[in-house]
């Protein structure tokens, strides 16, 4: 069975990978290179911990404001609004404690085989750089350590995390690079780290070495189809055609218009975010830290320091605001004694696929028989991965995703 694979990101990667672990043959189509998309750039936190969508109870007209604001962690250019609006709308309808207890325990449960499939990943040769010391979350307002403990226990409940709230002295001890004021912290041991681009260079070698092919630098353009329209026979590219037996549509925050040309609606987003990557800093954290405070991730890599976040929705392009790649190294620089924050290290911006419940979307599009979608992983693709992609492959090759992904499917829009 060749089954298409349209997106090179760590998303469509490990969906190739799992098809081809079921005995399918994958082809993976990148419009890029494999792994440039928002699989670079970003923390390579893998955090069951934080299994939980963004629609919060309690959002409101103010906040909404509040978000109008350049800095704000959660920003809304004036100028995107109108055609955001339907969108917002939709995000807004999910701001309640029933979507919220719904979301947690659907991510939750697909984040229960998280561990155990990167770890049978490194067992089966693929190779990326890893960390096993858990994420440090340090917070100057303990109110917001309250917050933090809340999601926790509610993650907790479903089968998550495993943590220990520290006091002061126990935060310093453990990560002496943060400046004065921090009140409190809490470590997340279960939790763990990847170097993304390693995961994704790992992924695309080991698909190589079992013969996969993977067309970097060719883009989708659509599909031909069969059976009066309701199977895709073949994927139109820049490049000619390939015929396939069914197609999976792994295209992060581009998928919108390749369901559309499939006959459904997908309604994502970018959910854009910034990172700063130094490479051989000459300070380097003990392990992977949240600077509460500022909603900053930052992750110590083998040879360099990333830290990153914030959230921007401004429609699907890769612009950058470089005012808001200021105000990141500002409150790194406020918060951590790293000399190279300000000013040095690289810049980037990466789009996380969104959909208005920010539940990523796994299964066939019910316009189509052998068509299916993997994305919509907004703040956690790296951490769904391999679950998402092992989960979509049982689905294509033996009808059955090995995990619950009922609260995923396309036709919820
Ligand atoms: C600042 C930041 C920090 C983050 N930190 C974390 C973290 O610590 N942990 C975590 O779990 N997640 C994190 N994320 C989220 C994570 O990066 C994303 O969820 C994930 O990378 C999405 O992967 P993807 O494969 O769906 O998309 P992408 O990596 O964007 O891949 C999609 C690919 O599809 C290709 N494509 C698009 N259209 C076409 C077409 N028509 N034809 C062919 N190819 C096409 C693109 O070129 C792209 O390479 C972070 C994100 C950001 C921005």
């Amino acid at each position: 069975m060749r089954v298409g694979v349209i997106g090179g990101g760590v998303v469509g990667l490990a969906t190739a990978w799992y098809l081809g672990k079921l005995g399918a043959d994958p082809v993976v189509v990148e419009a890029g290179a494999v792994g440039g998309g928002c699989s670079r750039g970003n923390n390579g936190w893998v955090c069951p911990s934080v299994s939980t969508p963004l629609p919060a109870p309690g959002l409101t007209a103010k906040s909404l404001v509040w978000m109008l604001r350049r800095a704000s962690h959660f920003h809304i250019p004036a100028a995107a609004l109108p055609r955001l609006a339907p969108w917002l709308l939709r995000f807004r309808a999910h701001c309640t404690t029933a979507a919220r207890t719904h979301g947690i325990r659907a991510l939750a449960s697909l984040n229960t085989v998280t561990g155990k499939l990167y770890d049978e990943l490194a067992a089966d040769g693929v190779e990326f750089e890893r960390g096993r010391s858990g994420i440090l979350f340090a917070y100057r307002d303990p109110a917001l350590r309250g917050e933090k403990v809340e999601g926790l226990e509610a993650v907790g409940a479903s089968g998550g995390a495993s943590w220990r709230n520290l006091d002061r002295d126990e935060l310093y001890e453990m990560e002496p690079l943060l400046r004065p004021g921090f009140t409190c912290g809490i470590h997340v041991e279960t939790d763990r780290h990847v170097r993304p681009e390693s995961l994704t260079e790992g992924l695309a070698a080991s698909l190589r070495a079992g013969g996969t092919e993977i067309h970097e630098g060719t883009m989708v353009l659509g599909f031909e189809w069969e059976g009066a329209g309701s199977r895709v026979r073949a994927i139109v590219t820049s490049r000619g055609d390939l015929e396939v037996d069914a197609v999976v549509l792994a295209a992060g925050a581009q998928t919108g218009p390749l369901a559309r040309m499939a006959g459904w609606r997908i309604p994502i987003t970018a959910g854009k975010g910034y990172s700063v990557t130094i490479e051989r800093p000459s300070r380097q954290l003990r392990q992977p830290l949240f600077l509460g405070d500022a909603r900053v991730g930052m992750t110590p890599f083998r040879d360099a320091l990333r830290f990153g976040g914030t959230m921007e929705l401004s429609g699907v392009n890769r612009r950058m605001d470089t005012a808001r790649v200021r105000a990141l190294r500002r409150a790194v620089s406020r918060y951590v004694d790293i000399p190279e924050a300000q000013a040095g290290g690289r810049a980037w911006v990466g789009m996380r696929p969104m959909v208005p419940d920010t539940l990523p979307v796994i299964g066939r599009l019910p316009s189509r028989e052998n068509v299916y979608v993997n994305t919509g992983h907004q703040m956690l693709g790296v951490t769904l991965a391999p679950g998402s992609g092992w989960a979509l492959a049982g689905l294509v090759v033996e009808g059955r995703a090995g995990v619950e992904v009922g609260a995923f499917g396309a036709g919820r829009f």
